[in-house]
């Protein structure tokens, strides 16, 4: 599978480390608000990629953080931290706006049908973890205090920029922040690891450590949570692009100061999910949910269906008219779909041509909008139900748009067998055998087979 490599700045082939086991880690979400459909955007394509990789033979472990700490409302360090803002607001503690907001957000995910990552970490759980890496940092002369906090001395490496190509004109976040810089920082890009007499007199968590009561920095628990649970060696960390700079620009530093090799391969990042205002962002007013879809009416997997129509590493443009599009035709794909049998049948000699294509399209950079393409192929071609639905079923492995699930109601289930079954059970009724009875009733139901008792005899209806 080729794969664009933020590092590298190239799409190459993704090898995976000799274990088998491809160790992924996800930037988690911040759990100060509801997670927008721009965030979803990013963990769509990041489920997608974690699904093609099993599909295609690997194992995957794969790591996630929920950011409950550190994370302030400006990325180099300044302003307030965006949990204390919120909890603070909706006159709740931090641990309970923590709570809701996690749950919130993989209910919303599931509604996406985005796999929860088989590890979840929020980040107050690994403190011992930061200070571990923050002393060793400070041992090695990687680290220094300054009033009162702990900070990455970024002078110290080579390559600081290796993940942004040394532009530091492109490095929006940093240029607008460079006027208010901390007095702190030996050198602008300097970021905090652990705060402590920090401006924050109001941090509702604190932690002891060397360095007195104090929270750590944001860009630390990614790094801690990765080591601790995928080892020194990751294959793959994903996010947003906004999180190259500075977020995963410090967390290379950081980490790999600490390890003393490199520690990660591959830097998948997802594009801008932007609307009218630019990029869709929590702090920046009005912004779309899973239930804000919902209350409008839309299936939620068309939004689904939207974001695979497009390539991850293109910016998204969000609106009602083309999410009333992307419905439009997710819906009747779907109705397409459901008018296939799955009657047992002859494999068609075809199907591993569609195969290859589908797996060309996603071992192309991902391409899920190719990938797409190939579904409606498949619909198109003449190979027999059989085949058809073998072959979409497998690639809704991976685009998980429930593309087959209205057909499984009715399973090789024709007219004149629900008749018979009918019958029998109006016999059994007679013969007073009612546990046959409910027993054929309930096999029916199951296949979405509604009976009704009436004066005129039993009749059914088949459940939409
Ligand atoms: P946050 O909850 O702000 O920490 O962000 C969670 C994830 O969503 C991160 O990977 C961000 O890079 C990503 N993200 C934030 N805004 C957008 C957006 N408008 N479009 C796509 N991804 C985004
Ligand atoms: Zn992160």
């Amino acid at each position: 599978m080729e794969i664009f490599n933020t590092l590298t700045r190239k799409i190459e082939e993704f090898v995976p480390n000799k274990s088998g086991i491809v160790k992924m880690y996800t930037c988690g979400p911040t759990v100060y608000h509801y997670a927008h459909i721009g965030n979803l955007r990013t963990y769509i394509c990041e489920d997608v990629l974690e699904k093609y990789l099993k599909y295609i033979g690997l194992k995957v472990d794969r790591v996630m953080n929920i950011t409950d700490v550190g994370h302030l409302t400006g990325d180099s360090d300044l302003g307030s931290d965006k949990m204390v803002l919120s909890a603070k607001h909706e006159h709740k503690s931090v641990l309970d706006i923590a709570k809701f907001y996690t749950e919130k957000f993989f209910i919303d995910a599931e509604k996406l049908n985005i796999r929860k990552p088989d590890t979840v970490i929020p980040a107050t759980s690994l403190i011992n973890e930061y200070i571990k890496i923050i002393s060793k940092l400070l041992d090695t002369g990687y680290a220094y205090i300054a009033g009162g906090n702990v900070y990455f001395d970024t002078s110290k490496l080579d390559n600081y920029y290796v993940l942004t190509n040394h532009n530091e004109d492109d490095l929006i976040v940093g240029a607008r922040e460079d006027v208010l810089a901390d007095t702190n920082k030996k050198n602008k890009t300097d970021f905090v690891l652990w705060f402590t007499k920090s401006k924050f007199d109001d941090q509702e968590l604190k932690w002891s450590s060397p360095w007195g009561l104090g929270y750590p920095g944001w860009h630390i628990e990614c790094s801690g949570i990765s080591m601790k649970y995928l080892g020194e060696y990751l294959d793959i960390h994903c996010g947003g692009i906004d999180n190259i700079f500075p977020h995963h620009t410090n967390e290379i530093a950081q980490s790999e100061a600490y390890l003393g090799h490199k520690w990660c391969n591959y830097w998948f990042h997802v594009e801008h999910l932007n609307d009218a205002n630019g990029k869709m962002s929590k702090s920046n007013g009005e912004f779309v949910t899973v239930d804000t879809l919902i209350n409008k009416g839309f299936n939620p997997l068309s939004y689904r269906y939207m974001v695979l129509s497009s390539h991850y590493s293109k910016p998204l443009m969000f609106s009602y008219d083309n999410l009333i599009g992307s419905e439009k035709a997710y819906l009747k794909l779907k109705k397409r779909i459901s008018g296939l049998s799955r009657q047992e049948d002859k494999l068609d000699n075809n199907y591993a041509k569609y195969q290859q294509q589908f797996i060309d399209s996603m071992n192309n950079n991902l391409n899920t909008s190719l990938a797409l393409t190939t579904v409606y192929d498949v619909l198109k071609s003449d190979m027999n139900d059989y085949t058809k639905l073998k072959l979409i079923d497998e690639f809704d492995g991976v685009l998980s748009l429930d593309l087959t699930k209205e057909i499984e109601k009715n399973i090789n289930i024709d007219e004149k067998e629900i008749e018979n079954l009918i019958e029998k059970r109006n016999e059994a009724k007679k013969n007073k055998d009612y546990q046959q009875a409910d027993e054929i009733r309930n096999h029916l139901q199951e296949l979405g087979i509604i009976l009704k008792d009436t004066r005129d005899g039993t009749i059914y209806e088949i459940r939409e």
